[in-house]
């Protein structure tokens, strides 16, 4: 099964009115697990209503999403927040750590708030951590890393809770290209070393050319 499966998903805002934009006319697309795929559109195609359809964090308003070959278009609430938090881990352009704790610790919490014992939790980021290539870093506040770092710490926090998939919207839109660089191959090794599919939106047409495959959101549908 594909690790991400979306199918004829469409979207709307401003539904019923004379002003409604359909965003999403019908997109379709699957990552297969150990996949890394981009995704290029222009501002304003959709990416960021994909995205966070596919990483439960809006509806669709007709379609499917899979993931691990599990149908999550009709769950109820408690059901899809559980999905949400274990199944699909998500990067932005922004790091959003936690600024008063360490790196690890940011990868740390998120562990122990879904029931893992803090020895295993502190083990597992650490080996995130050291995936990426700040391992001697974990102990210093996000404000004491670099943007690069920050970034990378940041893929490792939405790694915490071991979801098959991982989601992101321009996670290298901040950076400067050799940095840009240093965090795209730490992403290539999460995928390589997790079996992880990633499915990342953005800008860097050298970054994007880079993964296994790239798709383009053209007038809502991927093509
Ligand atoms: P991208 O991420 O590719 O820049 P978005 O998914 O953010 O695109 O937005 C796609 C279109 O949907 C834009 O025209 C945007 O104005 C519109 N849109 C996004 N979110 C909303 C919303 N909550 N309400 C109304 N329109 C929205
Ligand atoms: P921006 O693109 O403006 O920086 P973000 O990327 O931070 O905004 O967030 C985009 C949307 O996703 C927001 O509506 C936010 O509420 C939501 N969001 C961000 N992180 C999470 C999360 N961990 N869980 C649920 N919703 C989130």
């Amino acid at each position: 099964d594909p690790a991400l499966d979306l199918s004829d998903l469409h979207k709307g805002y401003n539904h019923g009115t004379p002003k409604e934009v359909q965003v999403l006319r019908g997109v379709s697309l699957a990552v297969q697990p150990g996949e890394i795929v981009s995704m290029v559109a222009p501002s304003g195609a959709g990416k960021s209503t994909l995205l966070h359809i596919a990483g439960l964090l809006d509806t669709a308003d007709s379609g499917h999403v899979r993931l691990g070959g599990e149908e999550m278009t009709a769950l109820g609430d408690r059901r899809r927040t559980a999905a949400r938090r274990n199944r699909v881990g998500f990067v932005y352009q922004f790091h959003h750590l936690l600024p008063e704790f360490t790196a690890a610790e940011n990868i740390v919490l998120p562990q122990l708030a879904n029931g893992v014992a803090r020895a295993e939790a502190e083990k597992h980021a650490t080996s995130l951590l050291e995936i990426v290539g700040v391992g001697h870093r974990s102990d210093h506040r996000p404000s004491a890393l670099s943007g690069g770092e920050q970034q990378r710490v940041a893929f490792c926090r939405a790694l915490a809770n071991r979801p098959r998939v991982l989601l992101a919207d321009e996670p290298t839109g901040n950076l400067d290209p050799e940095t840009s660089d240093t965090v795209f191959a730490a992403l290539m090794n999460l995928v390589r070393e997790t079996g992880l599919a990633a499915l990342i939106a953005t800008h860097n047409l050298d970054l994007a050319a880079r993964m296994d495959r790239t798709v383009r959101l053209k007038d809502g549908r991927i093509v």
